[in-house]
């Protein structure tokens, strides 16, 4: 908030910073909260509507390049302590139609990233704190819901990234869905993969052209705002499949 609206609303810098403090620790409650929710409920029941599903053995086909397991990205370090991505069960079945989609034409998905942990958030915050780039952990990722994922096209036969407007990450304006500075095959890469998402119910993120958030049929009404906010390991999600 600008300090001259501070004023207008009668509020000391010192109070709208108390406030944002407040506002991170109410998440963070209410993230352990649901953590703790989400691992008791699927001791006893792993069949749920709103599991975490482990994407390879859901989709075999799908290629997984799972960049914050390897020292390939941003941080430079190894962020994720196994290789593996997870996404709520109506996401998985959604990609597996967009899977389908693309095999017909000889293409298929691989995927950079799906469901983060909470605790990463934070490191990931604190590295870019830019919201155009990195989910504001105040509010969370759609990553954190299990509702999002990053992901490219590859042709089937040679295994290969096809060209698109970007590298994974790239946080310029070169990753922007509106950026038209692109080869014309780029760009048609591009438009492809979100077609093809856009038909089962994804929606791009305007500023990365590989991350696409799970709405479902109703825009009104987006899926992932009925996901939690969740910190459950990979190594806890494991166990539970
Ligand atoms: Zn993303």
């Amino acid at each position: 908030m600008h300090f001259s609206l501070c004023k207008k609303f009668g509020m000391s810098l010192f109070t709208v910073l108390l406030l944002v403090v407040t506002a991170q620790a109410d998440v963070k409650s209410a993230v352990q909260q649901a953590t703790a929710a989400y691992v008791k409920a699927h001791k006893k029941n792993n069949n749920a509507p709103d599991d975490l599903v482990n994407v390879a053995q859901a989709i075999p086909s799908i290629i997984l390049d799972i960049k914050y397991a390897t020292n390939n990205n941003f941080t430079g370090k190894v962020v994720y302590t196994q290789s593996v991505c997870y996404l709520r069960r109506r996401v998985v079945e959604a990609l597996e139609q967009v899977q389908q989609e693309l095999g017909k034409e000889g293409l298929g998905l691989k995927i950079w990233d799906g469901y983060r942990p909470y605790t990463v958030q934070q490191k990931f915050w604190n590295l870019v704190p830019d919201p155009r780039y990195v989910g504001d952990p105040a509010k969370g990722s759609k990553h954190n819901r299990g509702a999002a994922v990053d992901l490219t096209i590859i042709s089937l036969k040679t295994a290969k990234e096809l060209a698109m407007p970007s590298a994974f990450d790239d946080f310029s304006e070169k990753a922007h869905r509106n950026y038209t500075i692109m080869t014309p095959e780029a760009a048609k890469n591009c438009r492809r993969l979100e077609d093809a998402m856009t038909k089962y119910g994804f929606v791009g993120l305007p500023t990365e052209w590989w991350h696409f958030d799970y709405i479902g049929e109703q825009a009104a009404s987006p899926r992932w705002q009925q996901f939690a906010l969740l910190n459950v390991s990979f190594e806890e999600l494991a166990k539970m499949q």
